[in-house]
C-alpha cells in the first residue's frame, strides 16, 4: 500500500466502475481518484451523485479511443496507476455492431497501455496497470468443469473476442516492455446501477410493468453470478495486494441456470409487490436463441480465495433481494437512464458556463 496514489479509473460512470470509484473515494481520502468516462448510453453520473463533491475526486469526460487526449491526460495528471474498466460491455450489441467493440475495448486499451508505458518507463516501480476483464474470454464450458487462470482463451462473441484481445495486449506489454500489470477475469455481476438492458434489471423492470420475460432458448444456460459490491471489494484487494504480472479469477461459486434465476426473481418480486405467488412466472416466454451463445460459465476462484482470503459477503438470495429493493426504490433513476434525461443533468452539473 502507498500513501499518495493518483489513480486513473476508466469507465467509472458505468455499472461496476461507479462502485469501484465510490469505494476508493470513500476509503482512501489520501488518494486522488480520477474518473475518466465518455458517458456513452451506459455511463451515468447520477451513479456517483453522493461523492461528486469529494475533494479527492475528479471527473474527466473523454474517450479512450483518442490517443492524443489520453497521452495529454497522463502528462497533465501524472497517474501512478490505472484501473481500466471502460468498455463496450453488452454481448447482444456486439453482435449487431462488433466494430464499436474493437474500437473501445481493443484500441482504447492500447491507447491506455501506450500512454502508461511512455509515462512510466523511466521507473516502473510502484506503477500498476490493472485491467478488468471477464470470464467470457474462456469460451463455453460443458456440464462440468470450471475456468481457472490457466484455461485457454476461446472467445465466441465479438464482445468476448475484443476483451480477450485486450487481455492479450496487456500481458504482451508486461512481457515486451516490463509494464507492471494485473488482470482479473470476473463472472456475471448484478446489483444497483446496472443499465436495464442486462438480464436482472431488465426483468425486474418487466415484472414491475407486467411485461413478458424473454428467456433465451430452453433457459438452461448457466451463469455464475457475483454481487457488484463484492466484485468492487475484490478489485480493491487485488489492487492493493495482488501480485504483479498475474491473473486472478473472481467468482462466488454461484452457478444458476437462467430459468431457475428468473423463477427466483419472480418469487422475490411477487413477495415484495404483494402479488399472489406464481403471478410473475406467467410472464416468462421462451425466445429464439442468440448466435454463439455459450452454454455455461463457471469460475474457479480458488486462487483469490486462498492467496488474498477473499470471498463474497452476501448469498445470492440476499444480494438479489437487495438489488430488487434498490430498483424499486430508484425508479426515477431507471426512467432517467432510459430516457436520456441524465444528459441534461450532466450539462447542468458540468457545463455551467
Ligand atoms: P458498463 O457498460 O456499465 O460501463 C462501461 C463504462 O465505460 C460506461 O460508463 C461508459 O460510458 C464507459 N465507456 C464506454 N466506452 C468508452 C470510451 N470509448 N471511452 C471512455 N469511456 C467509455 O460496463 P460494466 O458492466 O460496468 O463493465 C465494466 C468492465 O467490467 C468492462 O470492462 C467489462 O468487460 C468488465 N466486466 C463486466 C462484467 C459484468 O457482469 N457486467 C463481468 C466481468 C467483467
Amino acid at each position: 500500500e502507498f500513501q499518495n496514489r493518483k489513480i486513473l479509473i476508466t469507465g467509472g460512470a458505468g455499472f461496476i466502475g461507479s462502485h469501484v470509484v465510490r469505494l476508493f473515494v470513500k476509503k482512501y481520502p489520501e488518494y486522488q481518484i480520477y474518473n475518466l468516462d465518455a458517458l456513452t448510453y451506459a455511463g451515468n453520473l447520477e451513479n456517483l451523485k453522493d461523492i461528486e463533491t469529494a475533494s479527492n475526486y475528479t471527473f474527466i469526460k473523454g474517450d479512450i479511443i483518442d490517443a492524443n487526449f489520453i497521452n495529454t491526460l497522463f502528462i497533465e495528471y501524472d497517474f501512478d496507476s490505472v484501473i481500466h474498466l471502460a468498455a463496450e460491455s453488452h454481448v447482444d450489441r456486439s453482435i449487431t455492431d462488433p466494430l464499436a467493440f474493437v474500437k473501445t475495448n481493443v484500441l482504447g486499451t492500447m491507447n491506455l497501455l501506450n500512454a502508461a508505458k511512455e509515462n512510466w518507463k523511466k521507473n516502473f516501480q510502484n506503477k500498476l496497470f490493472y485491467h478488468i476483464s471477464t470470464d467470457e474470454v474462456y469460451g463455453s464450458l460443458g456440464a462440468s468443469g470450471l475456468f481457472t487462470e490457466e484455461t485457454s482463451y476461446d472467445p465466441n462473441s465479438p464482445y468476448s473476442a475484443s476483451k480477450a484481445s485486450s487481455d492479450h495486449f496487456v500481458r504482451a506489454y508486461g512481457e515486451s516492455y516490463g509494464l507492471p500489470f494485473i488482470i482479473s477475469n470476473c463472472s456475471n455481476n448484478y446489483g444497483s446501477n446496472q443499465f436495464p438492458e442486462k438480464l436482472i434489471p431488465l426483468f425486474i423492470n418487466n415484472i414491475l410493468k407486467e411485461k413478458s420475460l424473454p428467456v433465451y432458448g430452453d433457459g438452461n444456460y448457466t451463469r455464475d453470478w457475483l454481487f457488484v459490491q463484492d466484485h468492487a471489494e475484490a478489485i480493491e484487494l487485488i489492487f492493493q495486494r495482488g501480485r504483479r504480472f498475474e491473473t486472478y479469477n473472481i467468482g462466488g461459486f454461484n452457478e444458476w441456470k437462467n430459468i431457475d434465476l428468473v423463477k427466483l426473481l419472480c418469487l422475490q418480486m411477487d413477495e415484495k409487490l404483494g402479488r399472489d405467488k406464481g403471478t410473475s412466472e406467467e410472464l416468462i416466454t421462451y425466445v429464439k436463441d442468440r448466435p454463439g451463445h455459450d452454454l455455461r460459465y463457471a469460475i474457479d476462484a480458488t486462487k483469490i480465495n486462498s492467496e488474498l482470503e477473499w470471498k463474497p459477503s452476501v448469498t445470492f438470495e440476499e444480494g438479489l433481494s437487495r438489488t430488487i429493493d434498490w430498483y424499486l426504490a430508484n425508479q426515477e433513476w431507471l426512467s432517467n437512464v432510459t430516457s436520456g434525461s441524465y444528459q441534461d443533468y450532466y450539462i447542468k452539473q458540468y457545463q455551467k458556463s
